[in-house]
């Protein structure tokens, strides 16, 4: 089966505040975002149905990936996402932070979604609080966040479970060998950190330090998969919680946005990016 991948930030918002997070977007054509309006949903929904078609016999189905801001955090609006895309057949899977799971989620999870990505860049209270993975000053509980992995894998052992670590001048030099073997992800995508953001710059690494991390790792290296920035360029489909298409080309440090998907059509809006369909098949295979 070849599958479209579609990255839709649902919200901005999130209850962490990571240093070097890229969930902020600019020139806000509206002030809601459209995953509190159960009309746009809908529309921006049969839009990207229409998607495959514009790449005649190269893809038959859809998993829509669910990204934020945290994309749990508004559970209404999720439950009716999801229902939506169900509707229209298109497969499921979301990252998460994790901290706003319950049972109650994690069954949902469960029954809905093929891929479940959890996002880890630390297993030290100290790093997660440096980097801003903390609410009201306690960070990110890692022993809850296996519990959830458990129980999400009890209700459904054969869902996907991938971990994302983005390594940063914070936490390039730890060990998280344990924490893999514990929760066994079925991929683990480790990004050097993008400095996206001016407030990211001193948290730069160096290509030296990136490839050390991997190397203290590469006993995991078969669930490995790690991306430089060129890869990163260009390879994503990424809609923006306001309904737009928005990519971070080369040497440009700023987005480029569509117009809103649901308001002009997919066809308009996607003519609108630049997109690598070569090395988008390319990093789906590998
Ligand atoms: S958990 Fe993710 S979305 Fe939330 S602030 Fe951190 S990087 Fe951003």
């Amino acid at each position: 089966m070849k599958e479209l991948t579609i990255n839709w930030h649902i919200t901005e918002a999130c209850n962490f505040k990571c240093t070097y997070c890229f969930a902020h977007w600019e020139n806000k054509p509206c002030k809601r975002e459209i995953l509190h309006s159960s009309d746009d949903i809908c529309m921006l929904l049969n839009e990207l149905e229409k998607l495959p078609y514009l790449f005649p016999d190269k893809f038959d189905t859809i998993r829509l990936n669910l990204v934020g801001g945290e994309t749990f955090l508004y559970r209404s609006a999720i439950l009716n996402i999801i229902e939506e895309a169900k509707k229209r057949k298109f497969r499921l899977s979301a990252i998460t932070n994790g901290s706003k799971l319950d049972p109650e989620l994690n069954k949902i999870i469960a029954d809905n979604f093929s891929i479940i990505g959890f996002s880890v860049d630390s297993i030290s209270d100290t790093t997660n609080l440096a980097i801003g993975r903390k609410e009201k000053n306690v960070a990110i509980q890692i022993d809850e966040l296996v519990k959830h992995i458990y129980e999400i894998r009890k209700y459904k052992p054969s869902i996907k479970l991938k971990i994302n670590t983005v390594v940063n001048k914070l936490n390039h030099f730890e060990d998280l060998n344990s924490f893999i073997q514990e929760t066994k992800p079925n991929k683990w995508k480790i990004f050097k950190m993008l400095p996206i953001l001016p407030s990211s710059d001193p948290l730069k690494i160096t290509d030296e330090q990136f490839h050390m991390f991997l190397e203290r790792h590469q006993k995991h290296l078969d669930i490995i998969s790690h991306e430089n920035n060129d890869e990163m360029t260009e390879t994503y489909l990424m809609i923006d919680p306001n309904g737009r298409f928005f990519q971070n080309g080369k040497n440009q440090e700023k987005y480029t946005y569509s117009l809103e998907i649901h308001k002009v059509g997919i066809e308009t809006a996607f003519s609108q990016i630049r997109f690598d369909i070569d090395k988008f098949k390319q990093r789906y295979k590998k």
